[in-house]
């Protein structure tokens, strides 16, 4: 369950203008109109329209910020005035064409806002997240353009478009409605300072929880403390400290959820609470990174932002526009998981508090000691311990023997590294991708490795979205955080790093595929509860007996994964679910939680972890030894573009789920398999409706018991 912030998200909304420039801002676009050496104010000339990384300095982005905005308030100010009566053409199209530098800037600086930060950025972050939200309802909230849109909307089955087209005028008016088009122009004011705020406000708690994290990474002074880890963990520990400058000392690095990965191995079980408290409080500790005093304000924010738009909270607002539809439709998936959920996570407990009572020790089982025991359980009951797998997982094997060896087979596609296109950091590499007939279809890009200016998790964006409109083929990147082993040694995955590098290329996937005329549809401009399904589902060729065998190769023997490790694997897949579905669960509620209120319900700065322990209590998700894997002041899942929107990982897991079942029963990885999935799902990208392609794809509905099935929470306990 990975997150892709898909940047589409973020400016496809932007779309026109009203008010002249400030003042101050004309003489900044002056400045930048003479300044011709920005290398942001053309298309970039090289392949793809590759963005020119190693020509981007930190002072070009200001002034294309600038410079883009105001070209685009030209644009929608000539399209809103046209003299002509409003068309498709000169309307909805040139809306598609329009702000052209300002998509090209933003994909680039919110691209490396994410994976490649620094101070220089993050202050520009700060000034520019504001304007781009004003930019943003100076458009949606003009009127003449709204009644452009309306009247086009009004008549658009006698239009003659074809049913992309005829979609696209759709998806306008129901953005511009749901920005608030229609609001009397007292409530267009306030919403407009809504906005704003919450721009800033995003973009300060993103700022301080990098600042955080790095903060809090874990420091240990001997190499005594750090037993249980292996060696290999151990040199990557030092590796850290000496880039921190604390040669000589240790440091383990925090991760972006509640658990942390040395947790499964640390012995010392003092220093396992540590590092997991460290994790845990990140934002609500006081001092200048706490994160509290801002969710408590966004929370107010959004609830009364909803209530100016018609719906009773923001989950309302937010739910409407997805394919789950209601809250009600969202609150029965998660309450019909919660209680099978909880029930094995106890049964799980159960098994750990055996071993340590058996091993004499006098405590019940905490949150800091459930990996480590869930390993000893794991090799208990599997006789299988996951760090055996390591060695089979050298990540460019995996890489290019496992995902894009999958992705041969099935889609034909072939795959030549660009060591030409220089990336923003000396590890990114940079992939052109063929079609079984040679012919160009996609740059992509990996950016592996974990570094301080890179937010946690793992997440895809795209640099150019595909367009026929445009003329435009796909550069798409992934984003992991594998922690970079010191030089000279391979880098060795873990089963959920090698499991996340199949499931983000499946984003990727999604991105490169798209064959849509309109900018607006590309890729994963889907709902988001749909976007994670095609990932997911991505998911399942990282065991398939044929790919597994292909890949998983001892890195310095070259042999093969042997078959009783392979079985083991299998025989572990529903191992530990409990834990993996409540901890996910906790997080999903409590972003419900902060999202079904309205106003007067928000709690305040001082009352955010009492609201968040009453909100898992009431969900019956309240079991101690397993927190939720995000907690409020580090969920930036809610902060950004996934508020009321965490459930999307499990509700796209029941069409994954499905869908698996339709590979499985129609013969697995096939060329045959994979063009039907291309062609009906993966090529489409948001020019139908969501639900409409998965049923194209597996001609029947989605189906819950698979999910459960999978989970092993169809077992009563
Ligand atoms: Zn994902």
């Amino acid at each position: 369950m990975r997150p892709a912030y898909t940047l589409a998200a973020a400016i496809a909304v932007t779309i026109g203008l009203a008010q002249p420039l400030p003042a101050a801002a004309d003489t900044e676009v002056e400045t930048a109109v003479k300044n011709t050496a920005n290398p942001l104010f053309q298309p970039s000339p090289l392949a793809y329209q590759f963005p020119p990384f190693d020509k981007i300095r930190d002072a070009d982005y200001l002034p294309a910020f600038e410079k883009g905005m105001a070209e685009h308030r030209a644009e929608i100010e000539a399209i809103a005035n046209n003299p002509e009566a409003p068309s498709f053409d000169n309307t909805i199209v040139a809306l598609e064409r329009s702000g052209a530098l300002l998509g090209r800037v933003s994909r680039v600086f919110f691209g490396l806002t994410g994976a490649n930060t620094n101070d220089a950025m993050q202050k520009i972050q700060a000034e520019v997240a504001p304007k781009l939200a004003a930019h943003n309802d100076q458009i949606v909230l003009d009127g003449k353009l709204f009644a452009r849109i309306e009247a086009i909307h009004a008549k658009r089955d006698s239009l003659g478009l074809d049913a992309e087209s005829k979609r696209l005028v759709e998806r306008y008016y129901t953005d511009i409605v749901r920005a608030g088009a229609k609001l009397a122009d007292a409530d267009k004011t306030r919403l407009k300072a809504i906005n704003a705020e919450m721009a800033t406000l995003g973009t300060q708690f993103s700022n301080n929880l990098l600042k955080e994290t790095n903060a809090a990474a874990l420091v240990v002074d001997s190499k005594d403390a750090l037993k249980g880890l292996s060696d290999g963990a151990i040199r990557t520990a030092a590796e850290a400290a000496k880039t921190r400058n604390l040669d000589g000392k240790y440091v383990i690095p925090l991760l972006n959820t509640s658990g942390q990965p040395a947790l499964a191995s640390l012995e010392d079980r003092a220093l396992r609470q540590k590092l997991l408290d460290a994790s845990l409080t990140r934002g609500s500790k006081g001092g200048e990174f706490d994160n509290r005093a801002i969710v408590a304000k966004v929370v107010k924010l959004r609830a009364e932002r909803a209530k100016l738009l018609g719906y009773a909270t923001h989950a309302d607002y937010v739910l409407a526009d997805e394919t789950a539809g209601s809250v009600a439709a969202v609150n029965r998936l998660l309450a019909q998981l919660a209680p099978p959920a909880v029930a094995n996570a106890r049964a799980e407990a159960a098994d750990i508090q055996k071993i340590i009572d058996r091993e004499g020790g006098k405590f019940q089982v905490a949150a800091a000691d459930w990996s480590y025991y869930t390993e000893k359980v794991r090799k208990d009951k599997y006789d299988f311990d996951t760090a055996e797998l390591r060695p089979y997982f050298e990540a460019d094997n995996v890489l290019k023997n496992g995902v894009f060896f999958a992705a041969t087979k099935l889609y034909g596609i072939t795959f030549k590294e660009r060591k030409d296109l220089p990336g923003y950091a000396p590890e990114v590499r940079v992939f052109e991708v063929f079609n079984e007939d040679g012919s160009p279809l996609a740059l992509f890009l990996l950016d592996l490795y974990a570094r301080a200016g890179k937010r946690g998790g793992a997440w895809a964006n795209a640099y150019v979205p595909q367009s026929h409109l445009l003329g435009t083929k796909p550069v798409i990147s992934n984003n992991l955080n594998v922690p970079k082993p010191p030089a000279g040694e391979p880098t060795l995955l873990t089963w959920d790093e090698a499991n996340t590098l199949f499931h983000e290329f499946g984003h990727a996937l999604h991105g490169m595929f798209s064959n849509v005329k309109y900018p607006r549809f590309a890729g994963t401009s889907v709902p988001r509860d749909f976007v994670e399904y095609p990932s997911q589902v991505n998911e399942m060729w990282m065991t398939w007996p044929e790919v597994l065998a292909n890949y998983a190769k001892h890195y310095q023997t070259g042999a093969p994964l042997p078959q009783a490790l392979v079985d083991k694997v299998k025989a572990t897949e529903k191992f530990n679910q409990g834990f993996a579905t409540t901890e996910y669960l906790g997080a999903a509620l409590l972003d419900q939680a902060y999202h079904q209120i309205d106003a007067s319900q928000a709690p305040d700065a001082d009352s955010i972890l009492a609201f968040e322990a009453n909100a898992l209590k009431k969900a019956g998700v309240d079991f101690a030894p397993v927190p939720p894997r995000y907690r409020t002041t580090y969920f930036s899942h809610i902060m950004g573009g996934y508020s009321a929107g965490y459930y999307a990982y499990i509700w796209s897991e029941v069409l994954d789920a499905t869908s698996v079942e339709w590979f499985k029963a129609n013969g697995g990885l096939t060329r045959k398999n994979g063009d039907h999935f291309r062609n009906t799902l993966l090529s489409r990208g948001g020019s139908a409706d969501a639900l409409s392609l998965f049923r194209d794809f597996s001609g029947g509905e989605p189906n819950v018991e698979t999910l459960l099935e999978r989970r092993g929470l169809n077992v009563k306990h």
